[in-house]
């Protein structure tokens, strides 16, 4: 069967080895893991997730009542931290996610960078997509990159008025050294053709498949005064919803994907006679 995700990691490695903006990258930082998405569905065909945020500054949640606008009720204070994920001992800053089999389906045709690819196949918005989410990795590894316009003041969001154009150089810049074909060339099949020839598209999840590690919340131990805190206040113990913190190498696991579903490969028992 053909593992996608390490096909789309090695594409990576190329990329950030021949792409001169995106050379600070080490794809040891970075964990390529496999969501699900349908092709037909709505929804992102990429995603990039960062682990380097530092914890959040304590805050808590609080309620007003609706005529007075009196702070009636606060929860307890909290961080929002960053989950570690550490494979093979190193930890991970960011993880990119792709959703198959939807990702495997892009196509340039009647997409919003189709201009950016004038006469190019239809499977470049897939190498589009790789570049695009290996941009988002800010060079001082905090973070999603900030976008600076050029009134050097940061854009709001994480794609500025050129973020499109110069992935779309970039993947010129990488097509341009000359990569070996045999490293991108699984772009050029869709899931179908893939899946037959392969006898099936597997990729790395989480073994909390469909979760994955996210941003959660943590109770501060010490609890700090608050000036909100007046008469009729009450202070609610918070809930936070069970999640792992931690994640190994163990905790991923080999999935298989199917047009509509998806499953656990069990690896064969290696006792198995052969
Ligand atoms: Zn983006």
């Amino acid at each position: 069967m053909l593992n996608y995700t390490d096909r789309l990691t090695e594409l990576m490695e190329d990329v950030v080895a021949r792409v001169p903006t995106l050379s600070f990258i080490d794809m040891g930082d970075v964990l390529v893991f496999a969501r699900s998405g349908r092709s037909n569905a709505e929804g992102a065909f990429a995603t990039c997730h960062c682990l380097s945020l530092p914890a959040s500054e304590p805050g808590y949640y609080f309620w007003r009542d609706r005529t007075t606008h009196n702070l009636t009720r606060r929860s307890e204070w909290f961080v929002t931290k960053s989950p570690v994920v550490s494979i093979g001992g190193r930890e991970t800053k960011y993880m990119i996610s792709f959703a198959l089999p939807r990702f495997c389906d892009q196509s340039l045709d009647r997409s919003r960078k189709e201009r950016f690819y004038p006469g190019a196949e239809p499977w470049m918005a897939k190498l589009d997509t790789v570049v695009h989410e290996l941009y988002h990795i800010d060079p001082e590894l905090a973070g999603i990159r900030r976008i600076e316009k050029e009134d050097g003041t940061y854009s709001a969001n994480c794609h500025g008025s050129r973020f499109f154009e110069q992935v779309s150089e970039m993947v010129n810049t990488y097509l341009a050294t000359k990569p070996n074909p045999a490293v991108y060339d699984f772009l050029r099949e869709d899931f179908g053709s893939l899946d037959a020839r392969h006898g099936g598209v597997v990729g790395t999840s989480f073994r909390t498949f469909p979760s994955f590690p996210q941003r959660y919340i943590e109770r501060l131990s010490e609890q700090l005064p608050c000036e909100a805190d007046g008469e009729g206040v009450r202070v609610e113990p918070l809930t936070t919803p069970s999640q792992p913190t931690r994640y190994t190498q163990d905790d991923l696991h080999i999935r298989q994907f199917m047009k509509d579903t998806s499953r656990r490969l069990i690896r064969k028992g290696k006792y198995r006679a052969a």
